[in-house]
């Protein structure tokens, strides 16, 4: 029996009165990637701290490889937080040597390798690299210990599109060599690239999960292009099987778990420019995920 890599259960952590994470499941399976979305604040990086220990959870359970985390948990897996916690004052050679002398799994030859294509001079220091090069020290450093899992909390921040796609391609490349990555990020492309799985968080709370093939596949989109502004629908949208519209100028946009095609006939019969049925890419999920509920409005 293969062990889930990471199983998170009931996970709810609260600061103060305010809860960060509510009743988080969420299992990561050996050699998946695993895509953490969700709004500034909605509890991606208190999870992965609950995850890896660095903080303590209110309620709920986690386990790596179904154990307990323990500081031996970091020999093979790797933490890339969102905010640098490089020392300014020390050069890129002086980290990786750190690294080195702290985790008997670091690779000096990867370690060079990985330098070399993200262009870092060992004899920089820190306070001198850029906000892109510091987060690049921080994946060098994680992927230098050739980890079996990787968190990784944002980690094309500040890095420009050559080196975000340089990032996507090493945890392809890592997942592929059998490593498990569970991922947080606002780049949906980047997840949709990468991501064989995704989660989706708002308020703390996990509104969607699945493989991006199975939330693509969940829901289509009707969308009608009129000659003047959108007309009255008579109440079309107030039908079930459409969970979110929207109204920019001439363009109206149905979000239907089912029923489609018959959607389509109804908007057609108002006479638009053209109607059409489209498949939705990760954004419009994302977005209809972390939308408020219908509004009174929409069911005009
Ligand atoms: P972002 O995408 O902006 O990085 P996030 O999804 O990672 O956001 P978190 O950093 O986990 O969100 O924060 C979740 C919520 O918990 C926020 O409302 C934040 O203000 C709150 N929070 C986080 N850490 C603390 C803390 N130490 N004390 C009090 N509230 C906190």
């Amino acid at each position: 029996m293969t062990l889930t890599t990471i199983s998170v259960h009931d996970l709810t952590k609260r600061y103060g009165s305010f809860e960060a994470v509510s009743h988080l499941t969420l299992d990561v399976e050996p050699g998946s990637i695993c895509g953490l979305l969700g709004p500034n604040g909605a509890g991606k990086t208190t999870a992965f701290k609950c995850i890896l220990g660095l903080a303590r959870p209110t309620a709920g359970s986690i386990a790596i490889e179904g154990a307990p985390v323990t500081p031996k948990t970091f020999e093979t897996t790797a933490y890339v937080p969102e905010r640098n916690v490089l020392h300014e004052w020390m050069t890129v050679g002086e980290h990786v040597e750190l690294n080195r002398r702290s985790n008997p799994k670091h690779d000096p030859k990867r370690a060079d390798e990985l330098l070399a294509t993200f262009k870092l001079d060992r004899r920089k220091k820190v306070k001198r690299l850029s906000k892109g090069q510091k987060t690049a020290l921080m994946l060098i450093l994680a992927l230098s210990i050739r980890p079996r899992i990787l968190v990784l909390d944002e980690p094309s921040s500040g890095l420009d599109p050559i080196f975000q796609r340089v990032v996507l391609d090493l945890m392809i490349d890592a997942a592929a060599g059998g490593a498990t990555i569970l991922f947080s990020s606002h780049q949906i492309g980047q997840v949709e690239r990468a991501a064989d799985r995704v989660a989706i968080l708002k308020q703390g709370r996990l509104v969607l999960d699945g493989t991006v093939d199975e939330l693509k596949g969940s829901q289509k989109i009707v969308e009608a292009i009129f000659e003047d502004s959108v007309p009255s629908l008579n109440g079309l949208a107030a039908d079930a099987r459409i969970l979110r519209v929207e109204r920019v100028g001439r363009v109206y946009r149905a979000y239907v778990r089912e029923g489609g095609d018959e959607i389509a006939r109804r908007l057609d019969a108002l006479g638009p420019k053209s109607v059409s049925v489209l498949d939705l890419n990760l954004e419009d999920i994302f977005l209809n995920a972390v939308a408020d509920a219908k509004s009174p409005e929409d069911t005009i």
